[in-house]
């Protein structure tokens, strides 16, 4: 274990509660549509709409969705859950409660892997269970009034919640971005977090080390990971701030507001206790066969974790960079497919962890759209691993494929002349010239100064122009000067 991270002596504590929507066709309990972007309340039917007479029905869809998500991160898949009646009232949430589960959850346990940086961590997760969204309010367009949208009531939700494991705001944003591959990777949510598809609710707390855990504060639905950032750092400086002064922190829900930074409180937190659960009536037992969960599992593509630990295994990639490589399925394709064509998986790890991912993150192409693509980028390392060219020279291939300039890499390097001097003859004739011209360096190499040794490949490599195929001058000239 490493030491703590600390701020002004406090170490900070988070949990997070994540509401992924499910990529289901119709809502959990009802035959609407759940597509985004409808006009209001076009896609609310009557169980949404909770009119008198109406019984909610499971869609078996949402739990596949949540079977594979248990699969995914090494959860129990309860065999028997129970969905209960979460009881509040609120205008976008017609029944007067919201169908969730409570006591048995349809997945128990499980965790959450990825680096942050070069350190591994782990999140554990509580649990994960199934829900209904609610509608929404809508306070713009109206004077004095609310509008009420049911298009949202009844999409389902799946909430995850963690154990207070994450240390860090770097720490938590890191488990976003790992939790939101997996959701988008297996395909149980499209992950669009301004479309509300994937919000976040981080729960923080400071205390002294060695201390328990403080009381927390939870900042409710934040959609973006820049904004995730931003308010967990101006909450654990609010906390710390309290706490110096002599005040205790109460528990409370709180917003951030990315105008100015802040986070405020919007209410105090309710306790389980004022919900009033109960199992709903109206439902029976979610019971999932150990059948159907084998059914679920063999139809499911391959696990970021899976993959890496094959990368891992069969193409001898240190762990960081299978883990680097599978942050998304195109991207493990692309470098699936270039080292298979060329038989050099750390070569192509390396020019995809790079200079590839160097132009992506610029923005220039996505790697569905990159302008090199598998099979350029297999032809060009292949001609850096059989010594026709450098690394850099490399580099110059890379950026006429790139540009568009050329679209075949034997080409560019006849076309550029960037081919390695490998003749090992015309070397050495080289290198005899550069042994006559720097008597100096000869006498200090036989001196025993390595430096001197270096100032003589430099001369080589540059009376090539570059071309000498530097592993190549390294041996001739130490044999030359044995
Ligand atoms: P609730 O029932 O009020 O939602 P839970 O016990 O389910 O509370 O916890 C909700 C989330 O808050 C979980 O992710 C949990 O890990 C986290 N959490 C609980 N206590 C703390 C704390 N003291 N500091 C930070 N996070 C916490
Ligand atoms: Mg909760």
């Amino acid at each position: 274990m490493s030491q703590p991270q600390l701020v002004q002596g406090y170490e900070v504590v988070i949990g997070f509660e994540t509401h992924a929507q499910l990529s289901t066709q119709s809502k959990v309990f009802s035959r609407a549509p759940t597509a985004f972007g409808a006009e209001p309340n076009t896609q609310a039917c009557a169980v949404d709409l909770a009119l008198p007479g109406t019984l909610p029905v499971m869609n078996k869809g949402a739990v596949e969705r949540a079977i594979e998500f248990g699969l995914a991160i090494g959860s129990h898949i309860s065999p028997k859950s129970i969905f209960a009646r979460k009881n509040y009232f609120y205008p976008d949430l017609p029944k007067g409660y919201q169908i969730s589960q409570f006591e048995i959850p349809v997945v128990v346990g499980g965790q959450v892997e990825f680096f942050l940086g070069d350190e591994k961590k782990t999140v554990r997760l509580v649990r994960a269970h199934l829900e209904e969204d609610a509608g929404k309010s809508l306070h713009e367009d109206f004077i004095g009034q609310s509008g009420i949208d049911l298009n949202r009531a009844g999409t389902p939700l799946l909430e995850i919640v963690t154990e207070p494991d994450i240390r860090s705001s770097d720490e938590a944003v890191a488990y976003a971005k790992e939790l939101h591959k997996i959701v988008t990777w297996i395909g149980i949510c499209d992950g669009n977090m301004q479309e509300g598809s994937f919000r976040c609710d981080a729960n923080v707390s400071v205390r002294k080390p060695g201390q328990p855990l403080g009381t927390r504060r939870e900042i409710k639905n934040l959609n973006s990971f820049k904004f995730m950032q931003q308010a967990i750092d101006f909450e654990v400086r609010w906390q710390i701030e309290q706490i110096e002064d002599g005040h205790a922190i109460q528990q409370a829900t709180v917003l951030f507001d990315p105008d100015t930074g802040e986070t405020r409180a919007m209410r105090t937190k309710e306790d389980a206790a004022d919900y009033r659960y109960f199992p709903d009536p109206d439902l029976p037992p979610l019971v999932i066969a150990e059948e159907w969960v084998q059914r679920v599992k063999a139809a499911m593509t391959e696990l970021p974790r899976t993959m890496a630990a094959r990368f891992v295994a069969d193409y001898g990639l240190p762990e960081y960079d299978a883990t680097t490589l599978t942050q998304s399925k195109a991207m493990a394709a692309y470098f699936e497919a270039a080292a298979k064509a060329c038989g050099q998986p750390k070569l192509v790890s390396n020019w995809v962890m790079g200079e590839l991912s160097r132009r992506l993150n610029s923005g220039e192409a996505s790697i569905e759209t990159a302008p090199v693509n598998a099979a350029q980028l297999a032809a060009l390392v292949g001609r850096i691993a059989d010594g026709t060219i450098s690394n850099n020279a490399g580099k110059q291939v890379f950026e006429a494929l790139w540009s568009g300039e050329a679209a075949e890499v034997d080409a560019v390097i006849e076309a550029k002349g960037l081919k390695q001097m490998n003749d090992s003859g015309a070397l050495e004739k080289i290198i005899d010239e550069v042994i006559a011209a720097n008597a100096d360096n000869v006498a200090q190499y036989k001196a025993g100064k390595d430096k001197a040794f270096n100032a003589l490949v430099g001369q080589v490599m540059k009376a090539s122009k570059g071309k000498a195929n530097p592993g190549q001058v390294n041996e001739l000239l130490k044999a030359r000067l044995a």
